[in-house]
């Protein structure tokens, strides 16, 4: 089963690459079929296997030779081991699709955040909706036992998540004189506290900041980043929110995370 699962999460990260190179250029993410961005060609079904074609092509075009990003293995390397992760913790349960769905959206922006500095509203407004929905309609995802405790629970989860970024975006502004915080953080941190609470909420921002620092100075280490370089903190928090999810059932500094 969990061979099953894996692959079906190289599937979603295959169409997740998909939605990252399309959604920001306004392209249909469902027609045409996949062309190679440099000849034009398409690509043929059998060059479209996850993991196994950009490995047996050696990241390269059948046809120009043109090199592929090996961010397309990348992006279906993590989503097929990430899904897999998540029927360990879950199982074979209703959680695991929620959870998959949400995961599969954190990346998606994640990356699109990474290529152009936004947060896709197509994603994330509707996400915030979906993530308060279901919470009601399945309220074990927050360990309650009733729908109004579920409810309550996404619902701060929304307020608190957008809450702290408003307030945090008010003090740069006074400090910096500066935007500190983008709005699509904003939106973002508030989709995560509709899918996982307020109590992942502050776990994720804890990850978050440590994360970000962490990579940001190894990047600026490693002279890949300059300290001036603007850093988008929605791959971050997206992060977090992963690391906040595999906490859910579990205790975090003494705290019960539901
Ligand atoms: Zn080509």
């Amino acid at each position: 089963m969990g061979i099953i699962i894996f692959i079906l999460g190289l599937i979603f990260g295959s169409f997740a690459n998909v939605v990252i190179y399309r959604l920001p250029k306004g392209k249909s993410i469902v027609s045409p079929g996949s062309q190679c961005p440099s000849c034009g060609k398409n690509i043929l079904w059998y060059d479209n296997i996850p993991l196994l074609s950009y490995i047996l092509l050696r990241g390269r075009c059948r046809f120009c030779k043109a090199s592929i990003s090996y961010r397309y293995f990348v992006v279906e390397l993590i989503t097929g081991l990430l899904f897999l992760a998540l029927y360990l913790k879950f199982g074979l349960t209703i959680d695991l699709s929620i959870y998959a769905l949400f995961i599969l959206c954190l990346l998606i922006m994640g990356f699109i955040d990474i290529d152009t500095y936004l947060i896709s509203d197509i994603i994330v407004l509707p996400g915030i909706a979906i993530g308060f929905i279901l919470s009601v309609i399945f309220p074990q995802m927050h360990y309650e036992m009733t729908r109004v405790g579920s409810l309550w629970y996404s619902f701060t989860g929304i307020m608190i998540g957008a809450g702290i970024l408003i307030f945090l975006a008010m003090v740069g502004k006074l400090l910096f004189r500066k935007e500190a915080m983008g709005g699509g953080d904003i939106k973002l941190l508030a989709m995560i506290g509709a899918f996982l609470g307020w109590k992942c909420v502050f776990i994720t921002i804890f990850f978050a900041s440590l994360l970000g620092t962490v990579i940001s100075l190894t990047l600026i280490g490693l002279k890949k980043k300059k300290m001036e370089d603007y850093v988008p903190f929605g791959p971050y928090l997206g992060l977090g929110a992963v690391v906040s999810l595999f906490y859910k059932g579990m205790t975090f500094l003494g705290f019960f995370i539901n």
